[in-house]
């Protein structure tokens, strides 16, 4: 069953019941009050005529004539034609039409009359009566009137009674069912709202501008769809990136595998020179270091994963330990590094900030013309490496640190790069809270800056 139906039963049940109970306890002290009345008139009259039987006294002096006299009597006080006169059970007088007697109750004094209400084959009567003396004989005097008025009364003022209930319970309902369909219709655009979001469209948001309970409601359910949507689009985002991720590795692997197939089926299939056999040999063998190096790499990106333990350090034993590392490399291709470097301390992972570093100072190399400086800087919260080569195009710089992002491919293959080196610095310098940030011209140089955070 529906809320509002629901709510519309509940509330039609209880205003019926609430209605039905006043109008029980409004007939109740109605008829009370009625019969009251009714009981203090018909006791008046009785006084009355009892008065005037006792008044006409007793004038007979033959016991034989007590019971005519007392009739007498009886008639001649009684205009109504409602009393009853009896001696020891039989009637002098008695035109209601049933035996009163039965029902009267001595009232609390014995001086006061008897009387009580009684309904005789479904008609309400008042009784009353008093015992009367004549010669020792002791008679009955009754008063019976009939209440039928006061019962069609009743009746009719409890069926209108039931109208005006109905009528009020009916526009109450009316009005009930308008309030709570005005209340109750920001709950259907929630509901519409949420059905929307479970189909997908995770943009929906719910336009109810109320301060009550649904107002709130609807702004948790606007949040919570905030919430819904930023979700999504950063898991489709991480999708979209890994998907990226893989099929760049795949291609990547290509090259490698192909020529590692091509060389050892040439080894294997063909009887070749000494001179092709050693060729195929050296191209297996740098084919093999590459995927080794490329793989090394893949794991320190996966291994990077979690969090990791940042412990303040001092800056300068990490800066002569990339010092130490690239010097081969620096050696080889003739370029001179120059390091500057204060008592300043940073928060690191310290192998993990050295292969950062290094990273940066071998791609600085790469970069460089023989007989250049590279410089490796330590500034106040901030590390640079900074070289005067190739620099890199301005349109390029933003996506050089995704995984697998070469500006000149080819080139880079050659000097035996693969494009994770700036994604995993990249993914370093997030570990440790800090900001890489790149500045560079094409053909003047380029600077990385690694910005450390002051708190960590
Ligand atoms: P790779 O393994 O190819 O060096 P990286 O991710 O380290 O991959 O670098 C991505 C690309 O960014 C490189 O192909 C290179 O062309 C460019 N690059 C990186 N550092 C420099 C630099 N200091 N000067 C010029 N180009 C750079």
């Amino acid at each position: 069953m529906r809320l509002k139906t629901r709510i519309l039963l509940f509330a039609s049940i209880m205003i019926a019941a609430a209605v039905l109970l006043c109008c029980t306890l409004i007939l109740k002290l109605v008829r009370t009050q009625m019969e009251q009345d009714a009981a203090e008139k018909a006791t008046a009259a009785f006084d009355e005529v009892y008065s005037d039987v006792i008044r006409l006294g007793n004038s007979v002096d033959d016991p034989a004539y007590a019971d005519t006299y007392m009739a007498y009597k009886v008639r001649k006080a009684d205009k109504t034609g409602t009393y009853t006169l009896s001696y020891k059970g039989s009637y002098l007088i008695n035109n209601v039409g049933f035996s009163p007697e039965p029902y009267l109750i001595p009232g609390e004094e014995s001086t006061d009359p008897m009387q009580s209400f009684c309904r005789v084959f479904g008609t309400l009567y008042h009784v009353t009566g008093q015992t009367v003396y004549c010669f020792d004989r002791s008679y009955v005097l009754t008063k019976v009137t009939d209440l039928s008025g006061l019962d069609d009364y009743l009746k009719s003022l409890a069926w209108r009674c039931v109208g005006i209930g109905a009528a009020v319970t009916a526009a109450f309902l009316l009005l009930a069912y308008f309030i709570l369909s005005a209340s109750l219709r920001p709950i259907k655009t929630l509901q519409s709202g949420a059905q929307a979001i479970a189909s997908g469209n995770y943009h929906t948001r719910i336009d109810v501008k109320r301060r009550d309970e649904i107002g709130l409601l609807s702004a948790d359910f606007n949040a919570m769809a905030d919430a819904v949507e930023s979700s999504i689009a950063e898991l489709k985002e991480q999708n979209a990136r890994k998907q990226q991720f893989i099929n760049d590795l795949s291609h990547e692997m290509k090259t490698p595998v192909t020529s590692l197939l091509l060389n050892s089926e040439t080894l294997v299939t063909r009887t070749v020179t000494e001179e092709d056999r050693q060729r195929a040999l050296v191209r297996i063998h740098e084919q093999a270091k590459w995927i080794e190096r490329l793989s090394q790499k893949l794991m320190q990106l996966v291994l990077l994963q979690g969090e990791i333990e940042l412990v303040p350090s001092p800056v300068r034993p990490l800066l002569d330990a990339v010092s130490e590392t690239v010097q081969d490399s620096l050696a080889r291709s003739q370029i001179t590094l120059t390091v500057a470097c204060g008592e300043q301390t940073v928060p690191m992972d310290f192998d993990l900030l050295r292969s950062a570093l290094v990273n940066l100072i071998e791609n600085a190399i790469k970069a460089s013309e023989p007989g250049s400086t590279v410089e490796l800087i330590a500034e106040d919260h901030a590390i640079v490496v900074r070289d005067h080569g190739r620099g890199i195009p301005k349109d390029e710089i933003a996506r050089i640190t995704e995984p697998f992002y070469m500006v000149d491919r080819s080139r880079s293959k050659r000097l035996g790069g693969s494009g994770l080196g700036l994604a995993l610095v990249q993914r370093i310098v997030d570990a440790h809270r800090a900001v890489l940030s790149i500045e560079s011209e094409a053909g003047r140089g380029s600077s990385f800056f690694i910005r450390f955070s002051d708190t960590v």
